[in-house]
C-alpha cells in the first residue's frame, strides 16, 4: 500500500476489518485444541528487571515453561533477561518494538515496529521469536504479509485475568479458575502497562497455576499448545 493512501482508508477497513485478513491467512490464533488438555501461559511487555525474574523463578519452581511476549526496546535494554528467557526452554513472542497501537500506525510505522522488534528481541536473546502479539489485540491490513514473512503467526488470548482495568490477585485466580477451558491461552503482564500490574501478578501467579491444574490441565509452551 502507498505509504499515505492508508490515510485515506475508512479506519474500520484499515482497523476493524483486518479481522477479515486474519481468516485469509489462516495465520492468526485465539486458542488452541479444546481437547488438548493443555492450556498455555502468556507473559506481555516485558522483560522486567523487577517482576520478570520472579516470574521465571516461579515458573521454574512449578516446573512450567510458558511463552513471553516481549517489547523489544524492553529486551534491547535487558539482553541478559531476555536471553535467561530463552534458556530456561520459554517460547519468545513479539509485541512490537515500543507497544504502539496498530490502529493509528501506518504501513512505513507497522513495518518498523514488526521488524524492529523482531530484530531486538532476536539480537538480545539469541534466538528469534516464533509468535507475535499485537498491543491491546489492534490490528492493521499492512500487518499480516509482515507476519507471513517473519513467519511468526498472531496470537491474541482467550482469558485476560486483567484488563485495562486494575484487578486484585485473588480475583485475577478466580477468573483463572473460572474462565479457562482445554486448548486457553491466558494472557498475563510482568510488567507494568496497567500500574501495579507486575506485583498483582506474582501475588496471583501461584494461586492461578494451582487453580489451572486442579482443573485437570497442563501448562504448556504456545510452540506445544498451537
Ligand atoms: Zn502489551
Amino acid at each position: 500500500m502507498n505509504q499515505a493512501a492508508w490515510l485515506l482508508l475508512p479506519p474500520a477497513v484499515w482497523a476493524g476489518y483486518a479481522w477479515g485478513s486474519h481468516a485469509l491467512t489462516l495465520a492468526s490464533a485465539w486458542r488452541g485444541p479444546r481437547l488438548s488438555g493443555k492450556a498455555a501461559l502468556t507473559f506481555d511487555d516485558g522483560p522486567d528487571p523487577s517482576h520478570t525474574p520472579r516470574v521465571l523463578d516461579v515458573l521454574g519452581a512449578h516446573g512450567i515453561t510458558a511463552t513471553f511476549f516481549l517489547i523489544g526496546e524492553r529486551a534491547a535494554r535487558e539482553p541478559a533477561l531476555a536471553r535467561r528467557i530463552a534458556e530456561e526452554g520459554h517460547d519468545l513472542g513479539n509485541h512490537t518494538w515500543s507497544h504502539r497501537s496498530l490502529w493509528l500506525s501506518g504501513p512505513r510505522e507497522t513495518a518498523r515496529q514488526v521488524g524492529q522488534g523482531h530484530a531486538a528481541i532476536a539480537e538480545a536473546a539469541g534466538a528469534a521469536p516464533r509468535f507475535f502479539r499485537p498491543p491491546w489485540g489492534m490490528t492493521n491490513l499492512a500487518l499480516f504479509p509482515l507476519l507471513k514473512r517473519l513467519r511468526t503467526p498472531c496470537v491474541f488470548w482467550t482469558v485476560q485475568t486483567e484488563g485495562r482495568r486494575p484487578a486484585a490477585g485473588a480475583l485475577q485466580i478466580e477468573r483463572a479458575r473460572r474462565r479457562t477451558r482445554g486448548g486457553a491461552i491466558l494472557d498475563l503482564h510482568d510488567a507494568d502497562g496497567v500500574p501495579g500490574a507486575g506485583v498483582r501478578l506474582l501475588e496471583a501467579l501461584p494461586g492461578m497455576i494451582a487453580a489451572i491444574r486442579s482443573l485437570g490441565l497442563s501448562l504448556v509452551p504456545l510452540r506445544e499448545l498451537l
